[in-house]
């Protein structure tokens, strides 16, 4: 079968190989059957120790996404950044991003800078991919630096593939009871909810709840209770999000822990500070994951603790909220949870970049297609 060798032959890899596709060249493919023999001549300034070149290559994936990309002649790091945005752009609809490894085809264009003897100097930086799924289709992602902000991977809406700053702080949400005014739960009727289960319970769900926290003055617990036409009613300061005791509970960001200990109604209650002036706070944990303790730094995606029914809680659940400039506010909205989004002159920008990248690209198949009869 037409392997990623048939692509690196036709499309080159690095200097040694040649270049399909000049910096200079811009989508001229027209000079392209020129460039598939031997080594690129690279036309630098004798004096200029480096020289930037655009690299295209393109096969067809086989086992491995990332495997197939080495391959065909691309730089690890770069296959393996590649194959990060990819998944992101397929989990974020699907939660399937194996769907990479399993056939297709790819294209990469990309930047990379060599010295003289032909070396690689740093990492490659993409310009354009595109990979072709069997079950997804076609997805196309760019790389583009905005006035403000480094430069990564965007998808052609002008939507971030990078993570978002902050995640939420399970690997599976499901909410139980969400952020704002809400019923009482251990004010209604026990028919009404069941009975609360933290009795029923023992070990790890535990209630340790104390005042502890609220004397250190780091947290007025849970909820205030207010009274609306006689019924208890509380503002419910985060979401509640649902798991079985003992899940682990993941830090929603980079931070620094200012407080981990039982807390009153909080039970088991961490609370970690981050940058400008944002914290978020985890309660009714079962236990704290070793080491986390105030003072201490922890990264996102970090384990800081499990699940548990601690505190005032009428089942396993973790308590979530996040307080930005001390204002609590509702997580799921959070925008710094959401992707960053390009917007005004950037967005406009980027879409010129789009439609030039699209077009090259367009070319370049046309091109492979007379060449080599199929070659992605
Ligand atoms: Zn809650």
């Amino acid at each position: 079968m037409l392997a990623t060798a048939c692509a690196a032959l036709l499309v080159c890899g690095p200097a040694s190989q040649g270049l399909a596709l000049d910096a200079d060249f811009p989508g001229g493919l027209g000079a392209g059957g020129q460039m598939l023999g031997g080594p690129t001549e690279v036309a630098a300034a004798p004096d200029d120790p480096f020289v930037s070149r655009e690299i295209t290559l393109s096969g067809f994936v086989e086992d491995s996404f990332e495997a197939s990309l080495v391959r065909a002649g691309a730089p690890p790091d770069l296959s393996l950044k590649l194959k990060d945005a990819l998944s992101s752009a397929l989990d974020r609809r699907h939660r399937d991003a194996n769907q990479l490894d399993s056939s297709g085809t790819f294209y990469v264009r990309y930047r990379q800078t060599f010295a003289t003897d032909g070396r690689e100097i740093g990492a490659g930086r993409i310009v354009f991919a595109d990979v072709m799924t069997a079950a997804r289709g076609r997805i196309a992602v760019h790389g583009f630096r905005p006035t403000r902000g480094a430069e990564q991977l965007w998808l052609a809406s002008g939507e971030s593939l990078a993570a978002p700053a902050m995640r939420l702080p399970l690997e599976t949400v499901s909410v139980s009871s969400a952020f704002g005014v809400r019923a009482d739960p251990f004010e209604q009727p026990r028919h009404g909810l069941g009975a609360p289960s933290r009795l029923g319970t023992v070990g790890a769900t535990i209630n340790t709840a104390t005042a502890r926290g609220i004397a250190l003055g780091l947290a007025p617990g849970p909820g205030r209770s207010a009274s609306r036409g006689g019924a208890a009613f509380l503002m419910h300061n985060g979401v509640d999000l649902v798991a079985p005791a003992g899940t682990p509970v993941l830090a929603a960001a980079s931070g620094t822990v200012v407080g981990a200990a039982p807390n009153a109604g909080y039970g088991n209650w961490i609370r970690i500070a981050h940058a400008r002036n944002v914290a978020t706070v985890y309660g009714h944990l079962s236990a704290f994951a070793p080491g986390v303790s105030a003072g201490v730094k922890v990264q996102r995606g970090q384990v800081i603790g499990f699940v548990g029914n601690t505190g005032r809680s009428t089942g396993p659940h973790l308590h979530f909220e996040v307080i930005d400039k001390g204002q609590a506010i509702d997580p799921m909205t959070f925008p710094r949870t959401k992707r960053a989004r390009l917007k005004g002159a950037d967005l406009e920008r980027f879409r010129k970049l789009v439609r030039q990248s699209e077009a090259a690209r367009q070319g370049d198949a046309a091109f492979r297609r007379i060449s080599a009869g199929g070659v992605p």
